[in-house]
């Protein structure tokens, strides 16, 4: 039997199968069944108020599983599906509470992956399947990452290689009057202005000290996080590699193990510690596709501490910045 035909046997089950797709690792069970969705809360530790994204393969699917499709949904998914785009309507009966962590609404997305699509279509056609991480850890952007978290605990990994983008998709909600980004990503709030007009940022999300909750359950927990206390370093390039080479110097000189993650313009400055570069500070993508994997690669070398460059906020950066600072539990040093 081919093993796509396997998975989706396994899936229509009630098993879980890690698949990639372009953003992340999923880890996959069938969305209409919520003994599987219990099953992957389960598997990774995830906080069960936290809920799971439908990923489909077809846009009848999306009429099939939301209560109303708006305008504004038609609009997004003819421009950015299959790709790294999540929405947010209002569901109906067929997406039990379990996948949606007791919400009424319903986070939807086509992937752009064929491995992934494949997948969908050879199951029950709705795959609910959050990041293929245990909980608060870094999410998985190759396969090797998700047999160190979840081996054992689930049924088949399809490994298709390193995911092209490394980073989740963005999340648009499209419940209230004007659309609000639940989760940067990929696809930024300048892109979807442009198809939109009004798009908004979830307060939320703006400060870590803000008094408002985020409106994604997921973006409240601390998340991405490696085993070592990660700190990004701020401020005009040259002073934060000084910062980093002084911190560096006397926390080895106290037997600590140190990580620093820099980039092809600055790894050659610096003198102690473990360095890796992300990529060169001009290609935000190569930042994106390697952030997760850089991370886990500290923890595999046993840091204790790990310092990381700032990276520009712009685009893409909005997302990276966002991940790095939630993996750095928001402690950041300003030189
Ligand atoms: P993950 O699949 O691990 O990337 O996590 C999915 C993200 O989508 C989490 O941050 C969830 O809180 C968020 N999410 C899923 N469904 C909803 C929903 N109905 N409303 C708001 N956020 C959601
Ligand atoms: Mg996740």
């Amino acid at each position: 039997m081919k093993t796509i035909e396997r998975a989706g046997g396994i899936i229509k089950n009630g098993g879980l199968v890690a698949f990639p797709t372009e953003t992340v690792y999923g880890l996959g069970g069938d969305a209409t069944n919520a003994g599987a969705s219990q099953r992957i809360y389960q598997a990774k530790g995830r906080p069960s108020d936290n809920p799971l994204i439908v990923h489909i393969a077809d846009i009848e699917s999306l009429e099939a599983i939301a209560a109303e499709v708006p305008r504004e949904a038609r609009l997004l998914a003819e421009r950015f599906w299959p790709g790294p785009l999540t929405l947010i309507l209002r569901k109906n009966d067929k997406i039990p509470y379990e996948t949606t962590g007791g919400m009424d609404t319903v986070a939807v997305r086509m992937p752009a992956d064929p491995v992934a699509r494949a997948l969908i279509q050879a199951s029950t056609g709705y795959i609910a399947a959050p990041s293929a991480n245990t909980s608060g850890r870094p999410s998985p952007t190759e396969a090797s990452h998700v047999k160190e978290d979840l081996w054992g605990r689930i049924d088949l990994i399809l490994d298709g290689g390193e995911a092209c983008i490394g980073l989740e998709s963005t999340i648009v909600d499209l419940t209230e009057d004007v659309p609000m980004i639940l989760r940067p990503g990929y696809i930024t709030l300048e892109t979807l202005q442009e198809v939109l007009g009004r798009v908004r940022l979830d307060p939320g999300l703006i400060a870590a000290d803000s008094e408002e909750k985020p409106k994604a359950p997921g973006m409240k927990y601390r998340h991405y996080a490696p085993r070592a206390d990660l700190k990004v370093v701020e401020g005009e390039s040259r002073a934060v590699v000084a910062e980093i080479n002084r911190r560096t110097a006397l926390l080895t000189a106290d037997g600590a193990r140190v990580g620093i993650l820099a980039t092809d313009e600055t790894k050659a400055l610096y003198g102690k510690g473990t360095v890796i570069s992300i990529g060169a500070r001009t290609d935000e993508k190569a930042i994106a596709r390697h952030l997760y994997g850089s991370l886990r690669e500290f923890d595999a070398l046993g840091m204790d501490v790990i310092f990381s460059e700032g990276f520009s906020d712009a685009g893409i950066g909005q997302a990276i910045m966002n991940r790095l600072l939630k993996a750095a539990g928001h402690q950041i040093l300003e030189v």
